[in-house]
């Protein structure tokens, strides 16, 4: 028996296999426990009934899983649910349920705080402080679960999309093994078209995730060209516009995706006007690309304001004349900071640099890859 404890929550079947090798037990012990873990959220190991006694006295004893805690419940009146959650230390994430008429969608989380220092996000301008682990991170769907409810025995969480506080590919490792339980039948089932994993453009981790999963591609752009991006979205001096173009090009064909979704955040007077729209439109325009237009959502301290609606809807008239598919994404939970941008969590001890060791910072946060 291993004397540390492991986390069961979170672990591929293949070193669930290996785990209860090392117990003397058979291979189909692991998936009897995702079942249980993932089909019918009980992770209590005295509770897996078809487990022997023997068994169910060693998980226990090894392998306690814990869902993270929450510290606060937000509703909004539009129906979006906010939590914030306490992973130890002091730390709190934040996790965003968004229902919708034929979908439910939930906004995880993949690290605490972010290194990347978008200049219009707020978890961006909060720092960055810890990775989330693969427990951690699917942990956060089987709470939601089990917080919403079930309904008419179907589940509410439908979508899920890694769009909370963090960047999910500098987080490499934990956040493909959640994505991959999401889609495997004995983990969530969800379909690979419903899980999205967004970023702000890591290319060499978008071509590392491109031959390890098929998920959706969510590409945070603002800008279609790279002085502005540069600005923007810092990250874009390392892994310029015309890079990052080519290696979504490639994710598409390596996962046999019918489009990568460009995430374009429409702030006043920065980078929404017509010539902007149409720069756009000659990056996507006969690409397996579609355009979703978000309005830019303000948080205490932003230097930013959201554009007009009129000129979001030019902005978007442009896109559609130039044939590029796209949407303008509604505002939910803004009411109770939980819309796009607005994340920010409780972080402490945070270890961000400042931009100009950048590079040495997301190394730090890769090195696990
Ligand atoms: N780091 C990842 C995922 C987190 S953000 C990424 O960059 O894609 C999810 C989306 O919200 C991104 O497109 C992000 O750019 C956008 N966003 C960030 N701040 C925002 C704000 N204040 N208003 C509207 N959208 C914002």
């Amino acid at each position: 028996m291993p004397s540390a404890a492991v986390n069961l929550l979170g672990m591929p079947q293949t070193e669930l296999e290996a785990l209860f090798d090392t117990f003397g037990e058979r291979p189909f012990r692991a998936r009897q426990v995702m079942r249980w873990i993932y089909g019918r959220s009980v992770l209590d190991p005295a509770l897996m009934t078809d487990l022997s006694m023997d068994l169910r006295e060693k998980l226990a004893a090894t392998a306690p899983m814990n869902l993270p805690v929450i510290n606060t419940v937000r509703k909004s009146a539009d129906g979006t649910v906010k939590w914030q959650l306490d992973v130890g230390q002091n730390q709190a994430i934040e996790m965003v349920y968004i229902p919708e008429p034929a979908r439910g969608t939930l906004c995880v989380s993949s690290q605490v705080g972010c290194p990347l220092n978008c200049s219009f996000c707020a978890t961006g301008s909060q720092g960055f402080n810890r990775n989330l682990t693969a427990a951690e991170i699917i942990g956060q769907v089987l709470l939601a679960r089990q917080e919403l409810g079930t309904g008419d025995n179907q589940s509410p969480i439908t979508n899920v999309v890694f769009m909370g506080m963090g960047e999910p590919l500098s987080n490499f490792r934990p956040v493909v093994q959640a994505t991959n339980l999401l889609v495997d039948d004995l983990g969530l089932g969800l379909s690979r078209r419903r899980v999205t994993v967004s970023t702000a453009g890591l290319v060499p981790q978008i071509r590392r995730l491109s031959k390890l999963s098929n998920v959706s591609l969510a590409v945070s752009l603002h800008a279609a060209d790279d002085e502005l991006r540069s600005q923007l979205v810092p990250i874009n001096r390392i892994h310029p516009i015309a890079e990052l173009m080519e290696v979504c090009w490639e994710y598409a064909r390596e996962t046999n995706a019918k489009s990568i979704t460009f995430e374009y955040v429409l702030l006043d007077g920065i980078n929404d006007s017509v010539d902007h729209a149409r720069r756009l439109a000659r990056l996507l325009v006969n690409r397996p690309a579609s355009a979703n237009l978000i309005p830019f959502n303000p948080f205490p301290g932003s230097a930013y304001r959201r554009s007009p609606a009129a000129v979001i809807d030019r902005f978007r008239q442009v896109l559609v004349e130039k044939g590029v598919m796209t949407m303008t994404r509604r505002p939910r939970g803004d009411d109770i900071e939980a819309a796009c941008g607005q994340l920010a969590g409780r972080i402490h001890n945070r270890v961000r640099k400042p931009l100009g060791t950048r590079r040495s910072g997301l190394e730090g946060s890769s090195a696990t890859l």
